[in-house]
């Protein structure tokens, strides 16, 4: 793909570049503003938040001509508005371990992304243990056992096959012990079965507790941002399943721009922790909502 900022964003297919026609250079009617709409909707940025957006923007304009660029910064400024909420990183606690659970489909990039974080709370000085709770899965945990060794982090494994729960019982025991300051579980994400999927993850739940009845501490969805507007369902689901309490969107060094994000701070209000921005170790970035903003306007 070509590099991010060679490929028109929002503003670049309002401009007519893509197969949109050119709706500026004239005064703001409803017709320009339906367009926008579309654009918004387009972008994955869900109806209700288009809405809204477009509605602030006839506020005081309807007639007037507007520019393009002012055009393009009346919207990032809604967007950096919408998500500045939610561009929140991890937060840590005094709990030793504190636990993390990390769940999502299988794909979105759960393990690569317990990796980066492994080694950002490493070379912030944390003691970190990862526990492979998709033991059903040897490529997996194979895998996850590579990131470990980038991060320079113990990863505690089980048989294949083996209970998710009791490996997370032994993890919380042995984080215990040595003290660590963070203890990353990774966990299935086989939503095939979402039955099992729940129960195993409760139980999980269930086990930590029975350790530290405070944990997990965080509960993090990680989606990928190639998958557009699933995103939401996703998130629907998983909390169901889980209680989450903050969401990674990988991918957003591809194609993808991540406009579902705008849709799912509005209505669900889950803080941002970071995003994934390639396949390497460094590439997990804190969520800036101008940035972000800027790229998806841009
Ligand atoms: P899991 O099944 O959820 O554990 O997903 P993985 O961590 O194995 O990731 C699935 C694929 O997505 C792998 O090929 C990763 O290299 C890739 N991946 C993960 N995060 C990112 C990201 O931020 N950007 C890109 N370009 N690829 C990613």
């Amino acid at each position: 793909p070509a590099p991010a900022a060679a490929r028109p964003g929002l503003l670049g297919r309002l401009l007519g570049r893509g197969d949109k026609p050119a709706v500026t250079r004239r005064a703001l009617d409803d017709d320009m503003l339906e367009q926008l709409e579309e654009l918004l909707i387009s972008a994955d940025m869900g109806v209700d938040t288009a809405l809204r957006v477009t509605a602030n923007m006839a506020e005081g304009r309807m007639g007037k001509r507007l520019s393009s660029q002012e055009i393009k910064q009346f919207l990032a400024a809604e967007i950096t508005r919408i998500m500045e909420p939610v561009a929140r990183p991890m937060p840590l606690y005094p709990n030793r371990p504190q636990v993390v659970l990390v769940v999502g489909v299988n794909g979105s990039g759960k393990t690569t992304t317990i990796g980066k974080l492994a080694s950002q709370f490493k070379a912030a000085g944390k003691s970190v243990m990862i526990a492979a709770g998709d033991t059903f899965r040897a490529a997996a945990v194979e895998q996850l056992q590579v990131w470990g060794e980038r991060a320079g982090v113990p990863v505690l494994t089980a048989p294949e096959g083996s209970d998710p729960a009791s490996l997370a019982f032994d993890a919380m025991t042995k984080a215990e012990a040595d003290g660590a300051d963070l203890l990353m579980i990774d966990t299935a994400g086989r939503l095939q079965n979402r039955a099992d999927l729940m129960e195993e993850l409760s139980k999980i739940v269930r086990v930590i507790r029975k350790k530290d009845p405070t944990a997990p501490h965080n509960t993090l969805l990680v989606l990928d941002a190639t998958t557009g507007q699933n995103a939401l369902s996703q998130v629907e689901i998983f909390q169901k399943l889980a209680d989450v309490s903050g969401l990674v969107m990988t991918k957003l060094d591809g194609t993808a721009r991540g406009g579902v994000l705008v849709a799912l701070a509005d209505k669900f209000g889950l803080p941002i922790h970071a995003i994934g921005v390639g396949e390497q170790i460094d590439d997990l970035a804190p969520f800036d909502p101008e940035d972000f903003a800027a790229a998806l306007t841009g």
